[in-house]
């Protein structure tokens, strides 16, 4: 066997397959590139259909002499939804299906140790705990990356003291009571702020995702580390806690910040294409709408890839934002509201008259160039977490209206502790969304962006050279290089 190519560390790349954490993932790849790793990137076949149809990724990681794209079976078929509604299914079908085809890619077959390149290193989403029984029965060391927040993965730590003490399950519907045992969150973390899947009337396959999540936790500490996106200066506090259980942490974001920065170093690398991993066609029409608006005069409305909303929840934003009088972006995800179809025939005409005005609307949007532009004075965002850190990254306030998982958590922090907007939680309502309109874009508009602009500074620094998330990236690739020796 050449000796050389036994040396080169070769990272196995294995997102959750859905848009926020294979977003993530990819713009990780991109970082391990830049160090000069052989990478291969793992999707599901129906991931790498739609990154192919929308984007530009094949040519743009072609740039990349070391990496390359793989695919595997998700275990469903081809017409099968893919939705976060329907995540349970997908992801037992990945246990029964994807987990033994992976296991042999890497024991036996393309990528394992009697192959060209063997793999020297596993990094997979948090959520795939399987991942870890592939890497221990492999004898490949194995790094979890959390694509959640780290605020909301300190809360599913604390899931078995909160049972122990009494807390969880709740008992009685006082949402506003607060929870005493999430170390580090004592006097401000409610029941309401815990994750969806902790209410059990929330969603139907609650107990189920529950236990994923116990699953996922107690697999932590057999891997050889754990990487999250997020900054010390952030939340810190919180990542001394997540210690105790995973003493090795990388906080090395926020990513797509990250990249950025280290794409700038090096100007032979900058690119002159789009970072786009986009499992949508961006609708670019809207920069220019932007262009011609005032500075920080627009809300950007948007519920991420996942999240659905009711005809009735439609309505309510519609109203809220048009009431608001403030000019707005909205992303209408093109399956984002329940019952399918176009919503025309409902809205009224002086509705419409006002969308025409003030708003603009769009299937999906390029977010993190709209979230860069001058125009952009708010975010109305569902909160999910990479979301969460672009705003946080472009100094954007928000008003969070979370829908599942981390969300809940990602709201109370960014109302209670970064002071970086308003948490709409638990309600949809037309003049509560336009009362908070006002209070980010014009009552409080001096105070949220002066907090904003301090986080966002933070941020840029924490990527840049010598700042946490640099110092953290390095020593990430350092250890994945030691472990190829
Ligand atoms: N996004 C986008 N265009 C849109 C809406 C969202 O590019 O119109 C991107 C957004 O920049 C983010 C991701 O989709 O990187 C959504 O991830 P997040 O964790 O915020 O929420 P999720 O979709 O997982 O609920």
């Amino acid at each position: 066997m050449d000796h050389q190519k036994t040396l080169s560390p070769h990272v196995l790349m294995f997102p959750l397959p859905l848009q926020g954490p294979v977003n993530s993932m990819l713009k990780l790849a991109e970082l391990l590139c830049l160090a000069d790793f052989h990478v291969t990137f793992l999707n599901t076949n129906h991931i790498q259909n739609r990154l192919s149809r929308y984007t530009d990724i094949e040519s743009r990681f072609s740039g990349y002499p070391k990496f390359r794209f793989e695919t595997v079976s998700d275990g469903l078929s081809d017409d099968s939804p893919r939705s976060a509604d329907r995540f349970i299914e997908m992801f037992l079908s990945m246990e029964a299906v994807t987990f033994p085809l992976v296991t042999e890619m890497v024991a036996s077959g393309p990528l394992s140790c009697n192959s060209e390149r063997p793999v020297t290193c596993i990094i997979a989403d948090g959520i795939l705990s399987f991942a870890v029984d592939v890497g221990i029965e492999v004898g490949i060391p194995i790094i979890y990356f959390e694509t959640i927040s780290p605020c909301a993965l300190w809360t599913y730590l604390c899931i078995p003291k909160l049972t122990e003490t009494g807390q969880f399950p709740f008992k009685g519907d006082d949402l506003d009571a607060k929870l005493t045992c999430v170390p580090g969150m004592e006097g401000f973390l409610r029941q309401r702020d815990l994750p969806s899947f902790c209410r059990a009337s929330e969603l139907i396959d609650s107990t189920i995702q529950l236990q994923l999540v116990l699953k996922q936790v107690q697999k932590f500490p057999k891997a050889q580390g754990l990487i999250l996106n997020t900054f010390e200066e952030l939340e810190g506090h919180l990542l001394s806690h997540i210690s105790t259980v995973c003493p090795n942490l990388y906080a090395i974001g926020p990513i797509h910040a990250h990249l950025k920065a280290r794409l700038s170093l090096s100007p032979k690398l900058k690119p002159k294409h789009s970072l786009s991993n986009s499992l949508w066609e961006e609708d670019k029409s809207c920069m220019a709408w932007l262009d011609a608006q005032p500075k920080k005069s627009v809300i950007y409305f948007s519920v991420g890839s996942n999240t659905v909303i009711t005809r009735d929840q439609l309505m309510e934003f519609w109203h809220g934002l048009v009431n608001s009088g403030k000019r707005f972006l909205w992303v209408r995800r093109p399956e984002s509201v329940s019952g399918g179809e176009s919503m025309k025939g409902q809205i009224p005409a002086e509705l419409l008259e006002g969308t025409k005005e003030r708003g603009c609307i769009v299937g999906w949007a390029p977010q993190e160039e709209v979230l860069g532009h001058p125009a952009i004075g708010g975010f109305l965002t569902h909160n999910g977490w990479n979301s969460t850190l672009e705003s946080i990254t472009e100094g954007v306030p928000m008003i969070g209206w979370p829908h599942f998982v981390d969300q809940q958590v990602n709201s109370r922090f960014v109302g209670e502790v970064w002071k970086v907007g308003l948490d709409m939680k638990d309600t949809c309502d037309r003049v509560i969304i336009e009362k908070m309109v006002r209070e980010l874009m014009d009552e409080r508009k001096g105070e949220f962006e002066e907090s904003a602009k301090h986080l966002s500074k933070l941020a840029r620094e924490s990527v840049g050279e010598g700042g946490s998330s640099y110092c953290n990236l390095e020593r990430l690739i350092e250890d994945i290089g030691s472990w190829s020796l």
